[in-house]
């Protein structure tokens, strides 16, 4: 099939270009995000491939029908980034990658969780300089602390299996029990329960209308004082202003993230050379305990590679069947309030 791919990193174009080994689809890589300025450039492909940061719109999804486009592939899990009634209206069909490393984000997690209880990142920086005072790098035991996990779905239920590991107590909150995590000792509570019970609070649900916001003011509130806050999901699930007011008081004792709010203004280009302008980011980056990581979570060769493998497999077969088996439904969507 000819695909039009967008957002192509050099890491993109080697594991897509390995992976099309066994498919010999016909790829012509962009580096450009899909946008309203470059939609025109996908003209004539019947697919079209794009990551998390390319927003696809009524009006371009309108453009690549009348091009002749039928299939959006996304190098993604998360599909919030789409227009899907639109596609669904113009017979475009979405198709997604639904897991391609829950190993990878996890781990990730756990690696905030650690550098921001040892203080990794600033020993790093204390030792290059020559110093080896360790004043004000006291961390805590993991064992017997409390870990609240928000989903626990594939990367949360790994994500607690390690911190189980650990000796961890682990809590969770979601409409559904996972039998992995009952059976590794995990007590289900309520949002409020978490809130207060945790010593350690990692987000692991889908960014919905429901749990945009999830961690406000209101949520900070009902924390224990000082505690840890990791978030490699989506970056609405917290409130950004809510969280800085809540490290300057000192509710939040850390704070480790993956993902931001405003983070497509910012994540995946180099812009060391730039005057950043979003105020809020750059006061977050003031905090000695804060860490924020550019959307690396998933970011594994063995990721990548799976993000290939599944995406191209995805296209072959709605090629030869019309059909796919990681097709993005309206209806389910809907039904599970997208992610
Ligand atoms: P999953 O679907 O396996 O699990 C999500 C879980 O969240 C489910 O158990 C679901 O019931 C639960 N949930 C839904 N709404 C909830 C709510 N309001 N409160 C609590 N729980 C709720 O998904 P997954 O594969 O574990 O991925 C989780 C999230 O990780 C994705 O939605 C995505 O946003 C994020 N992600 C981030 C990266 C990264 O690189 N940082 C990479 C992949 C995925």
């Amino acid at each position: 099939m000819k695909i039009a791919f967008f957002n192509t990193k050099p890491y993109d174009r080697q594991s897509f270009n390995t992976a099309n080994g066994t498919y010999q689809h016909e790829i012509v890589f962009f580096e450009c995000h899909l946008s309203n300025e470059t939609v025109s450039l996908a003209a004539g492909f019947a697919a079209v491939c794009i990551f998390i940061n390319d927003y696809l719109n009524a009006e371009m999804l309108e453009i690549l029908a009348k091009g002749g486009t039928k299939l959006i592939a996304l190098r993604s899990a998360g599909f919030n980034h789409v227009d899907l009634a639109t596609a669904a209206n113009l017979g475009i069909t979405i198709v997604r990658v639904p897991a391609y490393s829950p190993y990878a984000v996890a781990e990730h997690a756990v690696a905030l969780v650690l550098s921001l209880n040892r203080k990794v990142h600033r020993a790093y920086n204390r030792v290059r300089e020559g110093n080896f005072s360790i004043e004000g790098l006291l961390g805590f035991d993991l064992y017997g602390s409390t870990v609240g996990v928000v989903g626990t779905g594939r990367i949360g239920a790994i994500f607690a299996q390690i911190m189980r590991g650990f000796g961890c107590k682990l809590i969770g909150y979601d409409a559904y029990q996972n039998p992995a995590c009952l059976a590794m000792g995990m007590t289900y509570v309520s949002m409020p329960e978490l809130l207060a019970s945790s010593d350690i609070i990692s987000l692991h649900c889908p960014l919905t209308p429901d749990t945009r916001y999830l961690i406000d003011a209101v949520a900070i509130a009902k924390m224990k004082t000082g505690t840890m806050l990791i978030n490699t999901s989506r970056g609405a699930l917290i409130d950004t202003q809510a969280a800085i007011d809540g490290l300057k008081s000192g509710a939040i004792g850390y704070l480790g993230i993956d993902v931001y709010e405003q983070e497509a203004d910012l994540f995946f280009e180099d812009l060391s050379n730039e005057v950043i302008q979003d105020d809020v980011f750059q006061r977050l980056l003031t905090f000695p305990n804060v860490i924020v990581t550019g959307h690396q979570a998933f970011f594994t060769s063995h990721a990548l590679a799976n993000i290939a493998e599944t995406t191209l497999a995805n296209i072959a077969e709605f090629e030869t069947s019309g059909n796919c088996v990681n097709e993005v439904k309206l209806e389910t969507a809907i039904a599970t309030n997208s992610k």
